[in-house]
Parts: structure tokens; sequence; C-alpha cells
């Protein structure tokens, strides 16, 4: 069995691959966007200022999920200055996440550019195809725009995140989106669904010019895409994963 070490070790290095994901798929730019994860009382994540395709597993900052304070690996105040990055502006979005929701033990967030562009143009992100709804759940909320990394976006977000979780993203208007799991894969598989699901959207609006006139699933679908047996099987594998 693998120690708790070798597990911490093995989810850092998943976070980086799909975090650095965001990068490759053009999710963020430079330094923008953050990611983190859950472990017993720390949380892991993106330090400020660095781009993930710059960092190496051995550049998450480790947080206290009680106090919110950095700790070193060891829990203490070390010498090694790799160790000392300031934790993301977003911090405080991450942390009242998971405390909201003990449920999720991992967060993307990121800029993918037509969940903004959608976002801006006031069109709302129904469910357009069957896996929209297999990940992200039943609705897709908005927030609307505020200054990033401050305590009214946190306190926005976290209104949106809270049991009963039947939703694991949140576009931010203007800004980006959250997305929600128990693990990096999912997370970062969330991000991409609905970044595909505002690319659908942006494409039936230019074939129709006009935002009714396009179909979307409605309640009633969505309900039974959820009841499908084989979605239910799918989706306990993903909490697996
Ligand atoms: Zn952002």
């Amino acid at each position: 069995m693998p120690s708790d070490n070798e597990k911490e070790e093995k989810l850092l290095e998943a976070l980086l691959e799909f975090s650095q994901k965001l990068s490759e798929e053009r999710f963020v730019l430079g330094a923008g966007g953050n990611t983190s994860v859950k472990i017993n009382d720390s949380v892991f994540i993106k330090p400020s200022g660095l781009s993930f395709s710059e960092m190496s597993t051995d550049d998450w900052v480790e947080v206290s999920f009680t106090t919110g304070m950095v700790l070193s690996p060891n829990g203490e105040q070390g010498t090694d200055k790799k160790k000392f990055h300031r934790p993301s502006s977003e911090l405080q979005m991450h942390i009242d996440i998971y405390k909201n929701c003990p449920n999720v033990s991992c967060i993307f967030h990121a800029h993918p550019p037509h969940t903004i562009a959608v976002s801006a143009a006031n069109i709302s992100f129904k469910h357009m195809f069957p896996d929209s709804v297999t990940y992200l759940g039943e609705i897709i909320p908005i927030i609307e725009y505020c200054v990033p990394c401050g305590e009214e976006l946190a306190s926005l977000v976290k209104q949106n995140f809270s049991p009963p979780l039947d939703h694991y993203s949140l576009v931010m208007r203007n800004h980006g989106a959250i997305t929600v799991g128990d693990s990096p894969k999912l997370a970062f598989l969330r991000m991409q669904v609905l970044e595909e699901l505002a690319y659908m959207h942006w494409i039936s609006q230019a074939c129709v010019k006009s935002k009714e006139g396009y179909r979307t699933l409605s309640q009633d679908e969505v309900h039974r895409i959820q009841n499908l047996k084989k979605i239910k099987y799918r989706q306990s594998l993903m909490k697996k994963k």
C-alpha cells in the first residue's frame, strides 16, 4: 500500500500535469489562473506570479486549511526560499469552497476564451449535449463581474458552491470559470467540457444570429440524462479517479 507521502506526491504530480494542460489548451495565459488540492488539513495551491508551464511539483504552496497560514513541507518555516512562494491571490476563494463543500478536494480556476466571450455576450450556459450534463451537473451558474482577488468575489463564489452540490462549475462573467472535483483530472475535464459548451453556443449563435433561435436541452431532457443508468455508472467511475 502506498504511504501517505507517496499518495501526496502522486496527487501533486497529477495536479501539475492537469494544470499544465490548462496552458496547453490556452485556458490560461502567462501566470493567470490558479489550481489547488486539499489533502487532510493542508491546501496545496499555485504560487502567485508563476505560470503553470514553469512550475515543478516543489513549487506548490502548502497552506493550513484551518488557519490559512503558509506552511513549509514540514509544517514549519524553513530556509529553502523556493518553498516560500506567496500563495495565489485567490487563496481565500479556494479555502471558502473547501469549507463549504467537504466532498470537493480539487479546484481549477482558468480564463477559457470562449467561456469568457459567451458570458460577456450575456448568453446563458444552457446544456446543449449530454456530456455537459454528465460532467457539469444540472445547472451552470453565472456570477456577475466583480474585481478579481477581493472578498466580494470570494463571497459570491462561496454562495454558489454550497451543499447539496448539484453543479460542478461556475462561470464568472468577463473573467473566467471555476470547476471542482475530487481529482485534478476530473476538475480539468470539467473545464474542458465547459469551454466546449461555450464554443457550441458561439457557433450556434453565429449560425442563427439570435440568442433564442437555437435548440438547447430542456430541463426534462437534462433530468432524463441524469437518470440514465449508464450515466450514473460513468459518474460513479469519475468519483473514483
Ligand atoms: Zn482569474
